[in-house]
């Protein structure tokens, strides 16, 4: 059984994801859940670039936002590993002590085991692709309590976008896919200031759901290809051009 996280994810064209990124003890159960995610922030991109309407530089943030996560995961995945050897040990002791097994199956997985939604739902990432407003890069807050790893569905920039229903049977997660996907309660403001060259989709937020959001009447959320919140504008903002420079910030091009 292999734990490391390699030093960089990126060297000129060549990326690292997946167990040539990081090795997580198989034990943890989390290697594959990491590397898929891997993929998930890179192929959009990596689809960027090579479609002309992101900068060299997003590239860059890959290593940003993934690599914290992985050596959270990786952390994670020790724990679990010791938490089933304890188990084992404790169980081989019994045995070699001429101890009857016990009536339970005492699980080495205990809740904590199990405790990994919020590393595969709940990461949260800073980069110069995660904007606060329309203009400043987020500011890291505090690392997270790595003790916990329960998800707790947040919309703020950096966080994935939470499940909420936008119509009776359809999900905010059905709207997201190859584009950025803006999401308000006035859509008829923002269909306006629609821009080039982003593949850009707008989608009606129900009224119901504006607090959970965090926003006014007139707000809206900027929803990255990968699902994660790029920018959040809580109220209209001034000006006609918030959401163009907000998208060339996000993708690193050159226009603005
Ligand atoms: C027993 C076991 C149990 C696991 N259980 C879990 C679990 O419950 N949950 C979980 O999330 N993860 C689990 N994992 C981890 C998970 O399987 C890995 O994290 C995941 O498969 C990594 O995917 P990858 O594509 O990065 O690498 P790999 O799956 O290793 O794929 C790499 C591929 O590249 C090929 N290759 C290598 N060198 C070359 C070359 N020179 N040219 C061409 N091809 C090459 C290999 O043959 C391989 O097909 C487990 C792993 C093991 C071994």
């Amino acid at each position: 059984m292999n734990a490391f996280v390699a030093e960089r994810f990126r060297h000129g064209r060549t990326l690292l994801a997946g167990d040539a990124a990081h090795a997580m003890p198989i034990v943890g159960g989390l290697g594959m859940n990491a590397g898929i995610a891997d993929v998930h922030n890179l192929c959009w991109k990596l689809a960027g670039v090579l479609h002309g309407w992101a900068g060299p530089n997003l590239l860059d943030t890959y290593e940003t936002e993934r690599q914290p996560v992985a050596h959270q995961t990786l952390e994670q995945a020790v724990t679990n590993t010791q938490l089933m050897l304890q188990v084992q040990n404790r169980r081989r002791d019994q045995l070699h002590a001429g101890e009857a097994a016990p009536d339970r199956i005492e699980l080495p997985w205990s809740d904590r085991f199990f405790a990994q939604l919020g590393l595969v739902l709940g990461v949260t990432y800073h980069s110069d692709a995660v904007l606060t407003d329309n203009s400043t890069p987020y500011a890291p807050p505090a690392p997270p309590d790595t003790g916990s790893t329960d998800y707790v569905p947040t919309a703020k920039p950096g966080h994935r976008m939470p499940h909420l229903w936008l119509t009776h049977d359809r999900s905010t997660l059905d709207a997201v896919g190859e584009w950025f996907t803006l999401l308000t309660p006035d859509p008829a403001h923002w269909e306006q200031r629609t821009t080039t060259p982003w593949p850009l989709r707008i989608e009606t937020l129900p009224d119901e759901h504006i607090d959970v959001c965090g926003l006014r009447p007139h707000g809206a959320l900027l929803i990255r290809p990968d699902g994660h919140i790029g920018a959040c504008w809580r109220d209209r903002p001034p000006g006609d051009f918030a959401l163009h420079r907000a998208l060339t910030a996000i993708t690193g091009s050159a226009s603005s």
